[in-house]
């Protein structure tokens, strides 16, 4: 029965979840908790899930040797895709990913090109503003309180700091210091092997909106996998996060992305002295011969620091409602900030045809250069030309990325070092001007499926 489930899931609507196609199942539900098991605050406090500790601590040197003395350096990534190979054992995907197509694109960038024709048959209206980053939580639209324990692979804590030694519990009872557990749960539509979500302190019900704490926890996850080719991601509202209920991604690729490899520019800055500490040593770059415009930094003492800066500059983003993506890579050591525009574009009727066609998501994967094609012809006709210019319509113009570099560092407690740099363009009312460029004057809706 569960091969027939495996075979017959290919097309089917894209959810990241089980359970998000009929919220409506909880009503049926009785007895303990909702009866269906799931992470709310019925069933989730009473629970018994495995349980991660994590051993990287945050405050030492990112580079520093893990110290958890007999595990296996890969004790993290072994446990998380050997639990997430036992949810597809148990038939709770939708399709079989492995089964996919994935090509790299002849050319400069290497793009890397998957065919995955289950993610995106029906379509269906996202359920809120695209032309908001901020929103606040609407606990009747769906979101991860509504997802069955059997699609957690296992609670992440941090840990105490000082123990410094990763553990895993097959069975660990909630206890009460934990009020809010974050959890790493599958995505029953993955895009790649080892396709999950990182749902930090699930019962706060927090909006898909970046905060330091939640950052540093995705950033510790990174760290803790410890590999290039383990990578976490994040999409804000207006960036094609399709959920409005704070979580990150993650999977594993034994390749490296096209904007891994991309040369970049490194923007002379000054620290100000912000009086809040942190942030010490991170550096920060343009990309350059890459069709998207962002950022990258790197560096810091510990991973705190690179914390500091990046929430930092998220946040800055979030409040003058510019939509990004944000990939963590190399274990947290890097981190790539992409502001875009393609909602705002749509919504003007700016994007073009071909682009439109394809129906694809330019969300963080997509700008980081694995290209999720949801079309055989697309697949097949796949060329480094067509996807540049698909990322390009993604990026921000030259004059307005300046802007928002500016705008980012200086929130990030970074000025920039006056270089005689003619390409910087005077700067206009950044904020006026931030807001102007989303369309705001009634709600839209767009048809968009889950790129989560
Ligand atoms: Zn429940």
């Amino acid at each position: 029965m569960r091969e027939e489930i495996l075979l017959t899931i290919k097309r089917v609507p894209t959810v990241v979840s089980n359970y998000q196609e009929d919220a409506s199942a909880a009503a049926a539900a009785a007895g303990g908790g909702c009866g269906r098991n799931c992470l709310g605050k019925c069933c989730l406090p009473v629970s018994k899930l495995p349980l991660y500790t994590l051993g990287s601590d945050p405050r030492r040197p990112v580079i520093s040797p893990p110290t958890g003395e007999e595990l296996p350096p890969d004790f993290f990534l072994s446990t998380l895709l050997g639990q997430w190979e036992d949810r597809m054992i148990r038939g709770l995907f939708r399709y079989d990913v492995t089964a996919c197509e994935t090509k790299v694109i002849p050319g400069v960038h290497g793009f890397i090109a998957q065919l995955n024709e289950g993610r995106h048959l029906k379509k269906r209206p996202t359920e809120f503003r695209v032309d908001r980053v901020l929103q606040h939580f609407d606990p009747d639209k769906f979101n991860f309180t509504k997802v069955g324990q059997e699609e957690v692979l296992f609670r992440l804590e941090g840990g105490d700091g000082d123990s410094n030694r990763a553990q895993f519990f097959e069975s660990a009872p909630i206890a009460g210091a934990t009020v809010s557990p974050s959890v790493v749960a599958i995505n029953v539509s993955p895009i790649e092997y080892g396709h999950v979500l990182l749902i930090p302190r699930v019962l706060e019900c927090l909006p898909q909106r970046i905060d330091e704490q939640s950052l540093l926890l995705a950033l510790r996850m990174a760290a803790e996998g410890g590999s290039p080719y383990f990578r976490l991601g994040y999409n804000s509202l207006g960036a094609f996060a399709t959920i409005n209920h704070l979580h990150f991604q993650a999977y594993y690729l034994s390749i490296p992305f096209p904007v891994e490899k991309a040369p970049t520019e490194r923007i002379p800055t000054a620290r100000r002295s912000l009086g809040c500490g942190g942030g010490g040593g991170v550096k920060v770059s343009m990309l350059r011969s890459y069709p998207v415009r962002g950022l990258v930094y790197e560096g810091g003492s510990t991973l705190e620091d690179m914390n500091h800066v990046v929430a930092k500059s998220c946040v800055c983003l979030q409040e003058n409602n510019i939509p990004f993506n944000v990939l963590i890579s190399d274990s947290g050591r890097r981190v790539f900030l992409f502001p875009q525009c393609y909602a705002e574009k749509q919504a003007l009727g700016e994007v073009s045809e071909e682009l439109l066609v394809t129906q694809v998501n330019p969300a963080v994967w997509e700008m980081s250069g694995h290209m999720v094609l949801k079309r055989k012809e697309d697949y097949e006709g796949a060329s480094e030309d067509y996807a540049g210019r698909l990322l390009a319509e993604v990026s921000l113009p030259e004059g307005r990325f300046q802007e928002v570099k500016k705008l980012v560092l200086e929130a990030a407690g970074m000025d920039i070092e006056d270089t005689n740099d003619d390409s910087l363009e005077p700067l206009l009312l950044l904020n006026n001007h931030a807001e102007d460029c989303l369309v705001a004057s009634s709600p839209m809706k767009m048809e968009m499926d889950v790129c989560d």
